[in-house]
């Protein structure tokens, strides 16, 4: 905590430093007119007298017995006695003028201190003692010093005594005085009881400050923010309400109250976070808005608190919900997707199965009927497939169709569609080209087989993978609809497989009369 803030915490109230400040000058006041009018006893002066009057009464009754020498020899006890019995005499004699001692009591040489030009003073008291010849000598008293010597000595005196008691009873018949008086001096009586009355009953918090921000007013709605609020005292300054300060949520230095007294423009939406409240802490928004007269000049300031804990803690809520909404629509989407994937795609090679390759078919029939645009279908099988799953096993048979499957997919456009028809058998339908343009891309995968297809699978070292294609265009001899189209197909790949297998078997106007 700062050093500024732990003293705001532990200072007096106004009235009590406005009466501490009433008690220093009737104080100070008394001691002026004290210097000036004497007003109480000088206690130094009075001593010195009373001690000068004993002084001169020892020196007459010492006269007296000088003069009768059966009592000369009493001088000396009665001089004892009197410093053993009397605290304040410390020590007593008689003095020739020649300053030979006469008389004394024990020890006068130590405790007497001389005055100086034998004037007497507190502690040292001279009487002269004379006779018809002139002075004679003179009689010494020393006296202790008058002054305390403890503090509680000190405290013991009686002017001491009368500050304090003075201090402290007009301290606190000032302090209550002011405070009944200052009730009366209430800033908040400077707003109509009515609009006041009319404060309370808004749910928001509401305070109204002057330009130095002293509270001119708080509305029941305020109060009841925070605990240390239901105590806020109406002239208090806002400053003093560390709630409220530490929570802003406000990078400036300068609160939003004093800003807004230099912009023609309300703050709004300042965060509060509003701790200490007891439960849990809460949150509100914070609005100002400078109050201006006629003229234009601020005046004052609004301050409004509205507290948003329970929006916030629903926004919370609905945005956790709308989340875990997201995420399951993401889980939902991928797992639709996947599953989309397994009832359209062959899991080993992810070709299209029968199903999806009819389904698409379909499109791409209408679409050629309607354009007149060519379509045509290609069928390819592995040659002599079988010898792979004979010699090196189903694993290697496996990657064999995935690694032609691979090169298949590699040739292909967007629009055309690649099924896996059957085993180690695929049906493609390449929309928009010609017999002869399919005839060509047939070529050219049958040709990446055969180079490319034995030599990717690493696990049978020069192996020899080649395929035998037929190809088919729709509208060409009995190829009316898929079913034909897809049949002529077949009829060229067993055409190419006759002939000797990798090779590329086209079903033109030649071939299908060669068929028939
Ligand atoms: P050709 O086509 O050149 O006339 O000879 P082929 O040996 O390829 O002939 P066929 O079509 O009779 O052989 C196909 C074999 O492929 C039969 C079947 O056991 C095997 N096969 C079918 N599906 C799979 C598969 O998914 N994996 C493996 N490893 N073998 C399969
Ligand atoms: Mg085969
Ligand atoms: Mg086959």
């Amino acid at each position: 905590m700062k050093l500024k803030d732990r003293f705001r915490r532990w200072s007096l109230s106004p009235t009590a430093r406005i009466s501490m400040g009433l008690v220093s000058l009737l104080v100070g006041l008394l001691m002026v007119l004290d210097l000036v009018l004497k007003l109480l006893p000088d206690q130094r002066t009075m001593t010195q007298t009373v001690r000068e009057q004993v002084a001169v009464h020892l020196a007459l009754q010492v006269k007296r017995m000088l003069r009768e020498p059966q009592l000369l020899p009493m001088i000396q006890p009665m001089f004892t006695d009197l410093v053993e019995h009397s605290p304040d005499v410390q020590t007593v004699a008689i003095r020739r003028e020649d300053g030979t001692l006469v008389v004394a009591s024990p020890q006068h040489e130590q405790h007497w201190q001389a005055p100086s030009m034998g004037l007497s003073t507190i502690t040292s008291v001279v009487v002269p003692l004379n006779t018809n010849a002139g002075r004679w000598g003179q009689l010494e008293v020393g006296f202790d010093s008058p002054w305390p010597k403890t503090v509680v000595g000190w405290l013991m005196q009686p002017t001491v005594q009368l500050v304090a008691i003075l201090s402290t009873v007009s301290f606190i018949a000032f302090y209550l005085y002011l405070r009944r008086v200052l009730q009366h001096l209430d800033p908040s009586k400077a707003i109509p009881e009515r609009v006041r009355v009319a404060f309370d009953t808004l749910t928001e918090g509401l305070l109204v400050l002057d330009l130095d921000g002293q509270i001119l007013l708080a509305n029941s709605a305020f109060r009841s923010f925070h605990p240390q609020a239901s105590a806020v005292l109406l002239g208090r300054s806002i400053d003093q309400m560390e709630w409220l300060i530490q929570g802003l949520r406000d990078e400036s230095d300068i609160p939003p109250w004093k800003r807004v007294l230099h912009m023609t423009e309300p703050i709004l939406g300042v965060h509060v976070d509003l701790r200490d409240t007891g439960s849990e802490p809460r949150r509100a928004l914070l609005n100002c808005a400078a109050i201006r007269d006629a003229t234009g000049n601020a005046r004052g300031c609004l301050v409004t608190l509205d507290d948003i804990t329970e929006l916030d803690r629903a926004n919370a809520k609905l945005r956790a919900a709308l989340g875990e909404l997201e995420t399951s629509r993401d889980q939902i989407q991928k797992q639709n997707e996947e599953l989309q994937m397994l009832a359209n795609c062959d899991p080993m090679t992810g070709c299209f199965n029968r199903r999806a390759f009819f389904a698409r078919a379909e499109g791409l029939m209408a679409h050629a009927q309607d354009t007149g645009e060519p379509l045509t279908c290609f069928m390819t099988d592995i040659d002599k497939f079988k010898n792979f799953n004979d010699t090196y096993g189903h694993a290697v048979g496996d990657l064999v169709i995935q690694q032609v499957s691979r090169l298949l997919k590699r040739a292909m456009r967007t629009q055309d569609v690649l099924c896996r028809f059957g085993g180690e058998e695929f049906c493609v339908l390449l929309p928009g080209l010609t017999l002869d343009q399919a005839a060509d891309v047939a070529e050219s995968i049958r040709y990446a087989i055969e180079t490319e297809a034995g030599p990717s699978v690493d696990a049978v070292p020069n192996l020899r993978i080649t395929s035998s294609f037929g190809v088919s265009q729709l509208g060409l001899g009995e190829a009316k609809n898929l079913l034909q189209l897809i049949e002529r197909a077949d009829q060229g790949l067993y055409a190419a497989k006759e002939a000797g297998r990798n090779q590329v078997q086209s079903m033109d106007w030649k071939a299908l009369h060669e068929v028939h």
